[in-house]
């Protein structure tokens, strides 16, 4: 099978990797691909969302599958020209994509299938969305609209707060995403991402992680786009799990199709695990990242028959995903000033070499400088994973393994995981 994998992140290299080790690939090619992706792929320059060149290169390749990684080329359209040339795509359309590229979409589609998640009000005009604060208490949940690169919101301790995330939002600082904003109940609760694989009619549930968006240790700091993620995740017990699939993922899917616009992809389900129940967050139309890397750790089985199953609506006719009996733990490692001002083309030494069977590094923000060394290029530079019997030895191996990476100008969590172990 001839693969085509878009995007340039972790989450990508951790894809890539995976079906780098099916029986059935003679072919992978990764665009735009990164330094890492291009140790087991050949790598081409075309940009995720520049969809005429992706559409191009796979015809180019004779892709039996394209596999879209990030959010922003399922928004732009890529798996809709995709299906128009006739090539089968792992990625939902633009408009079932909606689901993540529209936080105002999502909360009217969670309404219209009696789905649970907090209540909403929906404003494009700053002084009614501040008179709108009067339906909510705080904290108050603040969000833009649109795709925001995991920045778009804010959780605002009192009414100064909220009102200034409300001017922040639709002065045009996000662009289109900023054009609208939604104010959310708060939802108190330990928050885990549930996936499900769907072809566009049939799902199967498809793992569980917890991540850690806050930059520093103690869930400090700045929100980031994901400073670490381990799987499986404790607290998502076979109940809450069941409880999630039942009242979420099972309708969310379900109404797609109903709707016209079936999903084919992965669907990511971020989940606040309240006490009445586990509830909505968020829905995300691709892989996360970096929960995908620890997904690629623990997957036994085949991922390309499963991709290429929902990709071409035969999700009934592939073996249903198997698990080892494993924990996974991934530990990101970020430029120093990430999130904000991430500090570029810093050398990084060690990050390549052998770790042993359990351990992979995968690159997320990295180039080749022109020595051949790999460089910081990005926010968050490299994912760190590892597996082991339990959670406690994924993350011994894991950092065991940053202790040999030599970066000065990067940092990383020191406690990716703690909610976990906290009660082991
Ligand atoms: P989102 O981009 O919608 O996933 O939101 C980013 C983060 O904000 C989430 O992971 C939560 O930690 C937090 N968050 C979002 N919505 C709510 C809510 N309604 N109640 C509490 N926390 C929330």
């Amino acid at each position: 099978m001839h693969i085509l994998v878009v995007g340039s992140g972790g989450r990508e290299h951790a894809l890539a990797w995976k079906i780098a080790q099916s029986p059935l690939l003679t072919r992978l090619v990764c665009a735009p691909g990164n330094p890492g992706m291009a140790t087991l792929a050949e790598t081409r320059p075309a940009a995720a969302t520049d969809v005429a060149a992706q559409v191009a290169l796979a015809q180019e390749i004779k892709a039996d599958l394209v596999v879209i990684g990030p959010e922003a080329a399922v928004e732009a359209g890529l798996a809709d020209a995709l299906a128009k040339v006739g090539i089968p795509c792992f990625g939902p359309t633009a408009a079932a994509g909606r689901l993540e590229s529209s936080k105002a979409f999502t909360k009217a589609f969670c309404e219209r299938h009696a789905m649970p998640t907090a209540g909403y009000a929906v404003f494009e005009a700053a002084a009614e969305a501040k008179a709108g604060l009067d339906r909510f208490r705080a904290p108050f949940v603040i969000k833009a609209d649109g795709l925001a690169a995991g920045k778009g919101v804010v959780i605002a301790k009192d009414r100064v707060e909220a009102e200034a995330a409300i001017d922040d939002m639709l002065d045009g600082r996000f662009g289109q995403a900023g054009a609208r904003v939604v104010i959310e109940e708060f939802m108190a609760g330990e928050e885990a991402s549930l996936f499900a694989l769907s072809d566009g009619e049939r799902y199967v549930l498809f793992g569980a992680a917890q991540d850690h968006k806050r930059a520093f240790d103690g869930d400090q700091g700045p929100n980031t786009g994901g400073m670490g993620t381990y799987s499986p995740a404790p607290i998502l017990t076979p109940e809450r799990q069941a409880a999630a699939e039942r009242t979420l993922i099972a309708p969310a899917l379900a109404g797609v199709a109903r709707e016209g616009w079936p999903y084919r992809g992965v669907l990511y389900a971020g989940l606040m695990l309240t006490e009445e129940g586990p509830k909505l967050v968020e829905f995300n139309a691709r892989f996360g990242d970096p929960e995908c890397q620890v997904l690629m750790l623990r997957l036994d089985s085949d991922l390309v028959p499963l991709l290429h199953a929902c990709a071409t609506g035969r999700l009934g006719e592939v073996p249903e995903p198997v698990w080892r009996d494993e924990s996974a733990v991934c530990v990101v490692m970020a430029a120093d000033g990430y999130p904000d001002d991430p500090r570029k083309g810093t050398v990084i030494s060690g990050a390549e070499q052998d770790f042993g069977p359990d351990v992979v590094v995968f690159h997320a923000g990295t180039a080749r400088g022109e020595d051949g060394r790999v460089v910081a290029a990005g926010g968050r530079v490299l994912n760190v994973c590892a597996r082991g019997p339990d959670l406690k030895t994924a993350r011994d191996r894991a950092y065991a393994a940053i202790r040999k990476i030599d970066w000065p100008e990067g940092f990383f969590r020191t406690d990716i995981g703690w909610r976990a172990l906290k009660g082991a």
